[in-house]
């Protein structure tokens, strides 16, 4: 080692106190310290590296380097240090500014509820479960053989007219009613059957506030001995009490269908003015809600089913118009809007 070298080791010493100053000073992270540390008195830092390398100078010199060295390194520490502190503290000054009042309440989440029809689905079958009925569903695309064939509805029967249908093939429609459950149950089943059928139907209807393109039935079946138009109309007037109250009274009307005979169609007394006749009603004090009657004997032959033992009544609802009339909704769009504004009512 000669002069120019122990010279050099000075002028390094001072650049690196001097930069290292500046670093310190700039640096905004305590990350960013721990690095200036490494870069100068790390393992491999520069400053030890002059520490660890005064064997290579005169050993008259090494005294004056190491003291000098060391000095820088202490004051290097220091500025990092006192640098650290300052951040930390600063950090926790931020952190208490920042004021979080415990005292305020949590954020409440929002909870979910059932759409009016799944609800008014779930009451209605309810009732009927409480009067032995089981719950059965069927497929939405159906065979035309069920949809129509099989419930008295061939081909070319004008009742075809009536239920304008979405067909998938030529062969198999979307249901346009829930009647289809009740053969393919009673094909499979033993007697006697009580069930109670939920699910959506389609037709090929413009959509306005009584009508839509898909709505949704609920169908009742029961085929047992002895069963009469008597046991139908107790049913009913049941079921109209559970859902609409107390003393709710129905009424039965000779209708038509072509897969119950006789048929009939059921009213219940208008909820608006309580049967004494106002605008809803058309003045009339009742509204019809449902169509019934006993299963045509043609259904039960075809099936394998003795009519002359066993014998059954059926009946459908529409439960959009049993949620309208029960809710006071004047329109069938609202259920499928999604407006939360509407859904939330309920
Ligand atoms: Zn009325």
């Amino acid at each position: 080692m000669n002069e120019k070298s122990f010279e050099s080791y000075l002028k390094d010493i001072e650049k690196y106190l001097k930069n290292s100053s500046i670093e310190v000073e700039k640096a905004s992270m305590i990350e960013k310290l721990e690095e200036i540390y490494h870069y100068y008195l790390g393992r491999k830092g520069n400053i030890t590296h002059i520490l660890r390398s005064l064997s290579s100078i005169p050993e008259d010199k090494r005294p004056i380097i190491g003291k000098i060295a060391n000095e820088a390194s202490e004051q290097i520490g220091k500025i990092i240090n006192e640098k650290r502190d300052y951040l930390k503290e600063k950090r926790i000054e931020e952190i208490l500014e920042e004021k979080i009042d415990v005292t305020l309440p949590g954020r409440q989440l929002k909870l979910g509820k059932l759409h009016l029809l799944t609800k008014t689905i779930n009451e209605i079958t309810n009732i009927f479960i409480g009067m032995g009925y089981i719950v059965v569903e069927g497929p939405e695309v159906e065979l035309d053989y069920y949809n129509f064939e099989a419930l008295n509805i061939p081909p070319d029967h004008p009742a075809r007219t009536l239920q304008d249908t979405l067909f998938i093939t030529d062969r198999m429609p979307l249901r346009t009613h829930t009647s289809p459950v009740q053969v393919r149950y009673m094909e499979k089943h033993k007697l006697p059957i009580y069930l109670i059928s939920p699910g959506r139907v389609y037709r090929r209807d413009n959509i306005d506030s009584t009508h839509s393109s898909m709505f949704t039935q609920i169908e009742g079946l029961a085929v047992d001995k002895d069963i009469s138009m008597a046991h139908l109309k107790a049913t009913l007037e049941v079921f109209a009490e559970k859902v609409f109250g107390e003393g709710t009274k129905i009424r039965l009307l000779p209708g038509y269908f072509p897969y119950t005979e006789p048929s009939a169609e059921v009213l219940v007394q208008c909820q608006e003015c309580m049967g004494k006749g106002c605008s809803v009603c058309k003045r009339s004090g009742w509204i019809e809600i449902l169509g019934s009657g006993m299963v045509h004997p043609h259904i039960l032959e075809n099936i394998g089913i003795d009519s002359e033992e066993f014998t059954g009544f059926a009946f459908g609802m529409g439960v959009e118009r049993i949620a309208m009339l029960k809710y006071k909704i004047n329109d069938m769009r609202l259920f499928f809007e999604n407006d939360l504004r509407f859904l939330r009512q309920f």
